[in-house]
């Protein structure tokens, strides 16, 4: 999950907004015994990667989905298929006949909505919210110049809302190398195109592709294209796996277009 999706979601979500839940159960320890019977939607934001639901009585639920959670909302009388059951971490019904159901999400939890900023203030500005601050998102980025960029952009602290694969893709389109250092890295373009692609994205459906072209293979500059010729320069792409240390995640490039 991307921010772009996140915002997706959230859009989806939002059409939920005034209706009043008649069931629902929140499958996770901390709030199991928790039953929303009554509770009326106020809509739904997403902020980088989080999710947050608001009820009216002051209540927000807060839902990340990592890598393979994600919402689904159900019309009247579509039931969710009985396989994916053991999946659903939460579940509203609502009076209208419509459910919407989260599947694996791995953060689920209920703060006061006057609390929000203990489970969001920590991210960095988001480029596809309308408070997007980019001064404040070079300088967030600038503050560990010996990072190496990519991790500095999958760092949610940094700017919101960009995974991996937006990560190595800018790198490329920008020229710069995966392991340059973020402080001698010219900011301001990068995530004004950070920002345009995010929204380009957000705005045309679901398939990401980046290189404008959506046929299969081609879709992507170097993402998941290790040892394949790079699509300007034919040099083969290389590939180096995650380490497990935090924000070292799979990477590409090219290293013809992209130079120490
Ligand atoms: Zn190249």
């Amino acid at each position: 999950m991307e921010g772009d999706g996140a915002h997706r979601l959230a859009g989806r979500l939002s059409t939920l907004a005034g209706g009043v839940v008649v069931a629902g159960e929140f499958r996770v320890a901390a709030h199991a015994t928790e039953r929303p019977r009554g509770w009326r939607l106020a809509g739904t934001e997403a902020y980088g990667k989080h999710l947050l639901t608001r009820f009216e009585h002051g209540w927000t639920l807060h839902t990340h989905l990592r890598m393979d959670g994600s919402w689904t909302v159900l019309g009247p009388g579509r039931a969710l298929p009985r396989r994916l059951d053991p999946d659903v971490r939460v579940r509203l019904a609502l009076a209208d006949g419509r459910t919407a159901v989260a599947l694996r999400a791995p953060v689920v939890e209920l703060v006061r909505t006057r609390d929000e900023r203990d489970v969001v203030g920590h991210l960095g500005p988001d480029p596809l919210r309308p408070d997007w601050d980019e001064t404040e998102g070079v300088r967030r980025l600038r503050a560990e110049p010996d990072r190496p960029l990519v991790e500095a952009l999958l760092d949610q602290r940094g700017v919101a809302g960009l995974g991996n694969l937006w990560a190595v893709e800018l790198c490329f389109l920008r020229g710069r190398s995966p392991w340059a250092p973020v402080g001698g890295v010219d900011l301001p373009p990068l995530l004004a195109l950070a920002r345009r692609m995010l929204r380009h994205s957000l705005e045309h459906g679901t398939r990401m592709t980046t290189t404008g072209d959506t046929r299969r293979g081609r879709s992507h500059w170097v993402y998941g294209r290790a040892g394949r010729p790079c699509l300007r320069c034919g040099t083969p792409v290389r590939f180096r796996p995650a380490t497990g240390a935090p924000y070292a995640r799979e990477t590409w490039w090219c290293p013809h277009c992209q130079p120490r």
